[in-house]
């Protein structure tokens, strides 16, 4: 089953955000946008078809309703996967997820949250926030009940092209000058730890400290993402994680190549270039999924993308 879905993405103001989206291709309604929802399912920000036998069609619709094209999902469940391009004009606040287990007995159900980055652009001198300093939860709870915060987190420099896994319990946040490509479970559940004392609106933004001190992880310990790469003609395919939620890989087309895809559906998003997959053409900024069972995939020209399996 030879299908292409292509979405339409969302764009999303915030206070942080900036005008580096408009290099995907995309018409900023603003000089504050600082996420474009490529793949989503979300019921008040989610992608339609654009094109094709589906076109106008929701995505959480056909999740529903055409359980073929997604390898025959369970109707039940929602759609898994949430993918956006975030631009960091300005410091994201400080913040954790839960797991599962937490989040169903605290949070009415609802799903923790894995998530990770692959860096599309950073300027010289970027950072991240990945993690923390805190040897015990004595020591977190002492350091964050003293507000040393700067202290407490751990920043690191980042370049284009880096990935990283934050898996929940890790202290994150992305910082001013970073592009990043975010595969995450699709999942809402975020607590924040940090705000760097802003104002919004003359108010500091809530934070959340009880539960993230029941939910991070000490001490932390970096993990190492150890890319396998696999050299063929006309493509190389780059795998960056395999954990429970997804598989990301990126595939980087030039000339001619026959890449297989089977199994469940996968999504694509497009980030450098432009060719044709299978006759349609695609171009930097494209989000699209490619249904179950795809079989053979023909790319032709000079792209990378970041493909996501289930
Ligand atoms: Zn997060």
């Amino acid at each position: 089953m030879r299908k292409i879905l292509f979405l339409q993405p969302q764009l999303q103001e915030r206070l942080w955000g900036g005008n580096r989206l408009a290099e995907y291709g995309y018409k900023l309604p603003s000089d504050h946008v600082g996420e474009c929802w490529g793949v989503s399912a979300y019921p008040d920000s989610c992608a339609t078809v654009r094109g094709g036998v589906y076109d106008g069609r929701r995505l959480d619709d056909l999740w529903r309703e055409e359980p073929d094209l997604f390898g025959g999902a369970p109707a039940k469940e929602d759609f898994p996967l949430l993918i956006k391009i975030i631009d960091a004009h300005d410091d994201l606040s400080i913040q954790v997820h839960p797991d599962d287990a937490y989040a169903r007995e605290h949070e009415n159900g609802a799903c923790g949250k894995t998530e990770c980055w692959y860096v599309l652009d950073a300027e010289p001198g970027a950072t991240i926030v990945i993690g923390h300093h805190a040897k015990t939860k004595e020591e977190l709870a002492q350091m964050i009940a003293d507000g040393r915060f700067r202290e407490l987190i751990r920043e690191v420099p980042v370049k284009k092209g880096d990935f990283f896994q934050i898996e929940p319990g890790t202290v994150h946040a992305i910082k001013a000058g970073t592009v990043v490509l975010e595969t995450q479970e699709s999942s809402d559940v975020t607590y924040r730890l940090y705000d760097y004392d802003r104002l919004q609106n003359g108010k500091k933004r809530p934070l959340h400290i009880k539960q993230s001190l029941d939910v991070i992880k000490t001490p932390f310990e970096p993990k190492a993402i150890e890319p396998v790469v696999k050299t063929k003609p006309g493509y190389v395919l780059t795998k960056y994680v395999d954990c429970r939620f997804y598989t990301v890989y990126k595939l980087e087309v030039d000339g001619t190549a026959t890449v297989p895809l089977s199994g469940m559906f996968h999504t694509m998003s497009v980030i450098e270039g432009e060719g044709y997959l299978d006759g349609s053409r695609v171009e930097k900024g494209d989000h699209l999924v490619l249904a179950a069972d795809y079989g053979d995939m023909k790319a032709v020209g000079r792209f990378t993308a970041i493909v996501t399996r289930v």
